[in-house]
């Protein structure tokens, strides 16, 4: 009862304490997310950063087993799970770590996380929208003790972590059924409360920029767009936030019918970082939708395609050599600020892609770009 009256008098007191000790954590970390953003934009000033490259073609190289996608935290999961590479990140930990020290070590600047379908609507294949959250926390802290690491090794080239949030398997904008024009599997809302959770997760994991990839319905990344500016502005961020969208066929439009162009004008009042393309079309394909790109975006421009297309097992045969030529007027004719690889690339690709970065000037920073100046909070 004492303790009671003695908390209850004091508190006041209490309440202040927590006031000003939260004030201070939030200027530290606005701080520290500025001491970022200024870091990237004195590098990109300076030269075209890289990205990693696929994930999977890596993880397929370990020939792991449902066991390895289990171990230690879904051993009794009902359903099987292998080929679930997002769970890796909490079941083997040391694969993921390896696989983006393997891209640090080619000089990558950027780890993506591991988390491509770390939605509850991606994960709802295999009942384990439970996971969500540890999925996308674990794999962001997989990308930033790797990232720290290298960072360590050579501070004079610090590395930074991707938090990616995949497009899902879901589309808000066009219906699954020819007959039902009007049908959809997913909802607005629900998807920004899907990518919402995942981009809290990223962000308690210790990631450094937000990306929205392999974007085939505007809708669903204007969802996810929405959750990440929603969460900025309510946590105080100033996370940086890529969109890269794809390409799907020869028509040069992504799965929801538009061009490049309409794309970047869809997007462009998320005060971007950057936007560009990735996966499904090779490099050379890629080209022409990047040039559209350059030529309108008042932002950054990044690029990272596959290893070529497909052949008809699935794999992809482009070699770094080759894959580097069809990038080289990407750099050469100055179209891009940020590459890497997407689908079938390696961390041999992403070297000969680094080689060609080193060697190219970036694409000019445009005028009125402001996504990577450190404005004071709600000075936007
Ligand atoms: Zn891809």
């Amino acid at each position: 009862m004492v303790f009671m009256l003695s908390l209850s008098g004091h508190r006041f007191l209490w309440l202040s304490y927590f006031v000003i000790i939260r004030a201070i954590l939030i200027d530290l970390g606005a701080l520290m997310a500025g001491s970022v953003v200024q870091e990237l934009k004195s590098i990109l000033e300076k030269r075209i950063m890289v990205l990693d490259g696929a994930m999977g073609t890596s993880i397929q190289g370990y020939k792991l087993d449902e066991a390895d996608f289990r171990k230690g935290h879904f051993e009794d999961h009902p359903s099987p799970l292998k080929g679930n590479n997002d769970l890796l990140s909490i079941t083997r930990p040391d694969i993921i770590e390896e696989i983006h020290d393997s891209y640090f070590a080619i000089g990558a600047d950027f780890a993506s996380t591991n988390a491509f379908s770390g939605t509850t609507i991606a994960q709802a294949d295999y009942n384990l929208e439970n996971a969500v959250y540890q999925i996308n926390y674990e794999s962001a802290q997989c990308a930033r003790r790797s990232a720290d690491r290298w960072t360590a090794k050579t501070p004079d080239q610090p590395r930074y972590v991707v938090g990616c949030l995949g497009p899902t398997n879901r589309t808000a904008s066009i219906s699954p059924d020819v007959n039902d024009p009007g049908k959809r599997l997913v909802t607005f809302d629900e998807l920004v409360t899907a990518y919402r959770q995942a981009a809290d997760a990223l962000i308690d994991g210790g990631t450094d920029i937000i990306m929205i990839e392999t974007v085939f319905d505007t809708l669903n990344a204007k969802a996810a767009l929405f959750a990440v500016i929603q969460m900025k502005e309510e946590r105080q961020l100033d996370t940086p936030v890529m969109i890269s969208g794809t390409i799907t066929d020869a028509s040069g439009r992504t799965l929801s019918g538009q061009t490049a162009e309409a794309f970047w004008i869809s997007l462009m009042h998320g005060g971007l970082m950057s936007i560009g393309l990735n996966c499904a079309l090779g490099a050379k394909d890629m080209l022409p939708h990047i040039k559209l790109l350059d030529k309108n975006a008042t932002c950054l421009i990044s690029a990272h395609p596959n290893a070529g297309l497909p052949n008809e097992f699935g794999e992809y045969d482009e070699t770094p050599e080759q894959m580097a030529e069809q990038v080289r007027p990407f750099l050469s004719e100055g179209h891009v600020n940020i590459i890497g690889g997407c689908c079938g690339t390696t961390p041999a690709h992403i070297a000969a892609l680094k080689k060609l970065a080193d060697e190219y000037s970036p694409r000019p920073i445009p005028e009125n770009f402001h996504a990577l100046d450190a404005t004071p909070k709600g000075d936007k």
